[in-house]
């Protein structure tokens, strides 16, 4: 057992604890106690006499500590940008259309293939460590850009890579079904997707579906998960985005740990949420960048009981965002969640999304000591002063992360 670090000063800590309402814990002048990377104890200020019996004293000058953002749903491994495809929606093109005529995401899978998995480790681990900079410490990635055995390979490699060589957690997910290569069947694709499934279960812990129209129905989910869930992956679903097609509900009932995106959802899905103790994935982001008007009823969603995640959606054509304080804000603007409502869902909930909420999420006992140290004494500025970067220290473990040098720098 190593030495216990001792963070002291803190004017606000902050506790993501779902046994609370509505799910955040404020302490004030308190200290943290860190011991081989997890929380060891939080005291009063006052009970700390004197640096004896601490390996290190950080005086976090009365400023506020709140738990890591845990990034629940990103596409961070890719290769090339979508700016022109992005000046084509502005000027009026919907998404959809843009996928049909052989852009959007195969656009983003012809230019992963062609990488080779140094290039993608190597710009994936910038995003991270900006990510990481901007307060994220914990990272779930999908493959989903390369549509054929060796490049969805290829990506979750590089996933797995990406976690040994950032010691942060990363949950890697299978997403073969992200959208059909171009000139193949559909039907066809799903089987080979289905077959492959098996090579699959050492390089991802779950397997995800863009359920949508024109893209996979509900019945190819409905197949596909049930052979996933034979063989122990997690269950996730992007459903309810653009349409309503039933994904969600179809998805809940077969035991899905989480839905995502569910702009579309309407109360039945909600009720199967529940029932199932899936929780609601929300990318308030991609609704921004796409400059779409429909939102998931949250309300709804808290109201009937369902664990509300948060996540960026980090990917290069629909939210190529790396900050989740700007999705925090986001959410509680547009769909009114209070700042603890929100915090609570970008840490907590989206570890819980992520099946984790015990490991990490919420800065509580025993928990892997992942946390941000903000640069004011309210975290509520994250908030109100929205769109500045509020996060003066990330740390991973109990360890300070050092940000990269020049990050605005692809
Ligand atoms: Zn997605």
């Amino acid at each position: 057992m190593s030495g216990i670090d001792c963070f002291r000063n803190i004017g606000q800590l902050v506790q993501a604890d779902a046994s609370t309402q509505p799910g955040i814990r404020l302490r004030k002048n308190c200290a943290l106690l860190v011991q081989d990377g997890r929380v060891h104890k939080i005291l009063k200020d006052s009970e700390i006499k004197s640096s004896k019996g601490y390996t290190k004293v950080i005086d976090c000058e009365g400023r506020a500590v709140v738990p890591g953002f845990v990034d629940c749903h990103t596409h961070l491994i890719y290769a090339g940008e979508r700016k022109d495809e992005m000046v084509e929606r502005m000027s009026g093109v919907p998404y959809l259309e843009i996928l049909e005529k052989g852009g959007g995401i195969l656009n983003t899978v012809r230019a992963t293939r062609r990488a080779t998995e140094n290039e993608l480790f190597d710009a994936a681990r910038k995003r991270m460590k900006r990510m990481m900079a901007l307060g994220t410490t914990a990272f779930e990635i999908k493959s989903g850009y390369g549509l054929n055995l060796n490049c969805e390979m290829k990506m979750l490699t590089v996933g797995k890579k990406l976690r040994a060589s950032l010691k942060v957690p990363v949950t890697l997910t299978y997403l073969g079904a992200h959208a059909v290569p171009e000139g193949e069947d559909r039907e066809a694709y799903l089987e080979e997707i289905i077959e492959h499934l098996p090579r699959f279960r050492t390089l991802a812990d779950g397997i995800d579906i863009f359920c949508e129209k024109d893209v996979f129905t509900v019945a190819d989910l409905r197949r596909l998960f049930l052979q996933a869930k034979l063989l122990g992956f997690n269950l996730r679903a992007h459903v309810e985005e653009f349409s309503h097609q039933g994904g969600c509900f179809e998805a809940a009932k077969l035991g899905a740990l989480s839905c995502d995106h569910l702009e579309h959802a309407a109360p039945r899905d909600i009720q199967a949420m529940h029932a199932a103790g899936t929780t609601a994935v929300l990318m308030p982001g991609v609704t921004l960048f796409l400059g779409g008007e429909k939102h998931p009823l949250s309300h709804s969603m808290l109201d009937a009981g369902v664990t509300l995640a948060l996540a960026t959606d980090c990917n290069p054509g629909s939210c190529p965002t790396y900050n989740m304080q700007t999705v925090l804000t986001l959410a509680a603007s547009m769909y009114r969640l209070t700042p603890e409502q929100a915090l609570a869902a970008g840490t907590y909930g989206s570890a819980k999304a992520l099946d984790a909420e015990k490991d990490y999420g919420g800065l509580l006992p025993k928990q892997r000591a992942d946390f941000n140290l903000l640069k004011t004494n309210d975290y509520r500025d994250m908030f109100y002063y929205f769109g500045e970067n509020f996060v003066d220290a990330t740390y991973i473990a109990g360890k300070k992360f050092r940000a990269p040098k020049d990050p605005a720098t692809q």
